[in-house]
């Protein structure tokens, strides 16, 4: 029998309100000692589920805080047993008061993620949905907490369940033509193997390519600003911040250390952490310069985006060629600063020429303008890859989830691969149990334990 487990379900510090839960088969009559409704002749014992009693709970005999308890009955509460949220005042004072009173009338301190956990030993959720509800607790941005919501909705389970439906399908299909050949099961065409498998190798390409740019939405890019002193970093930066965070000077390399900062990209709802670095140069008389420009190409190896600026107002030098050729390969944008200095069309069209080869797309701005963001804005999504990100489509939500993904794709591919070499149909079959365990893994029909306790040991105390 599970124990009934208690803990703080809200941010912990100051706040308006501050929410525990109570799980398990002992929520009632352990908040029975506790709490106490104001109205004489209100019971919590008769409560019903999805109704709300007011009263006051009490630590060691003392009346304390004014409480409102919220009732939810098995199974039907977020972890499918009897749970009571109880609402005090916020702060932590109140709400360490009424778990201490619970701990005393023998509720036990809930463990990371164990309500979620309970949800989905329940069947109120499946892995992929558990997994989204920390995704939606620490997504920031309003499009990263839509995409992990869809997959709190289930769209990433249903996708897979079809894909998982398929194969089954195929296997079952293969498996009673290959083990039964005297019975009258008709032979599986090529055609129609070949074709059922590539839906489901697109289907999780799709998802497999989405999860860089998902991931970008939920979390952010570590983003690089790259460039020789003087090109305007610094005011592409405070472009960016939409206020003066770094100190802009005409004075070449004043900029010296790695400066970090999380700005959100416009509307875009991509977060850049962003890392402003010293001006790049060749030789550096200057010890501490030498150093910011070591961290600067030390983070160019790890970047999730790279600005690297060049200065229209000057000809390119062979340390902005160095620059570019270091971007190459990278998910880097050339940024062509003071469009206004370069006149005619000429100079950008021979800048952009020359840097194209090393970037993924080439950008000429004003950094001083305040109208280059939206131009800006709207390069790097298409980068990143968001621009075209549908927030609502299924979506994987972590690298476990990558993973096995990927896992089954391959399985899947090789299934395509033994059909085209030639081999029999129970290649195929060998190639899509497979699939399906790598499947099965990801919803977490197939999970041990332990990858259970991995998952659940990232949650926050409380969900
Ligand atoms: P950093 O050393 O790369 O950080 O360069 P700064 O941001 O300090 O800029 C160097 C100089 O270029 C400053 O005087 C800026 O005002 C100037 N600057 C930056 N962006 C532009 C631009 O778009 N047009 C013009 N004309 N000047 C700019």
């Amino acid at each position: 029998m599970p124990q009934t487990i208690c803990a703080l379900a809200t941010p912990p510090g100051e706040g308006g309100i501050a929410v525990v839960r109570v799980s398990g088969p002992d929520t009632y009559p352990i908040v029975g000692k506790v709490f106490f409704p104001d109205r004489t002749g209100k019971s919590i014992e008769a409560a019903k589920g999805y109704t709300a009693l007011l009263g006051h709970y009490y630590l060691r005999g003392v009346k304390m805080d004014e409480t409102i308890a919220l009732f939810f009955r098995a199974p039907h509460s977020y972890t499918g047993e009897d749970v009571i949220e109880l609402s005090v005042h916020g702060g932590t004072a109140m709400a360490d008061g009424l778990l201490e009173a619970l701990y005393l009338a023998g509720a036990h301190p809930a463990g990371p993620g164990e309500f979620t956990r309970r949800a989905l030993e329940n069947g109120r959720m499946s892995l992929t949905q558990a997994e989204a509800v920390m995704e939606v607790i620490s997504a920031d941005g309003r499009q990263g907490a839509a995409l992990a919501r869809s997959a709190l909705d289930g769209s990433l389970a249903k996708t897979i369940s079809g894909i998982q439906a398929a194969l089954r399908t195929l296997s079952a299909h293969i498996t009673a033509w290959v083990d039964y050949p005297e019975e009258d099961v008709p032979e599986l065409s090529e055609g129609e193997l070949t074709l059922t498998l590539t839906e489901q190798l697109n289907a999780l390409d799709k998802l497999i390519d989405s999860y860089g740019a998902g991931a970008v939405l939920r979390h952010g890019v570590d983003c690089v600003l790259l460039g020789r002193p003087n090109v305007g970093k610094s005011t592409l930066l405070n472009l960016l911040a939409g206020f003066d965070r770094s100190i802009v000077t005409p004075i070449a390399g004043t900029t010296r250390d790695v400066v970090e900062q999380a700005v959100m990209l416009g509307d875009t709802g991509i977060r850049l952490n962003l890392f402003d670095t010293a001006g790049v140069r060749e030789s550096g008389a200057d010890a501490a310069e030498d150093e910011g420009i070591r961290r600067s190409w030390a983070k160019l190896e790890e970047a999730g985006l790279v600005l690297a600026v060049f200065d229209l107002g000057e000809e390119l030098n062979g340390e902005d060629m160095e620059i570019a050729r270091r971007c190459q390969g990278r998910p880097a944008l050339a940024i062509l600063n003071k469009e206004d200095l370069a006149g005619e069309g000429e100079k950008i069209q021979e800048a952009s020429a020359a840097l194209a080869p090393y970037f993924k797309a080439v950008l000429a701005l004003s950094a001083k303008d305040p109208a280059s963001l939206m131009p800006l804005c709207n390069a790097v999504a298409e980068l990143l890859g968001t621009a075209k990100l549908d927030p609502n489509a299924a979506a994987l939500c972590n690298a476990r989830q990558l993973a096995a993904a990927r896992d089954a794709r391959d399985a899947i591919r090789q299934a395509l691969d033994s059909q085209r070499d030639g081999f029999g149909l129970d290649a195929a079959a060998v190639c899509l149990d497979d699939a399906q365990r790598a499947l099965a893994r990801l919803t977490g029909e197939d999970i041990t334990e332990s990858t259970l306790d991995e998952v659940f040991s990232t949650f926050c105390v409380g969900k």
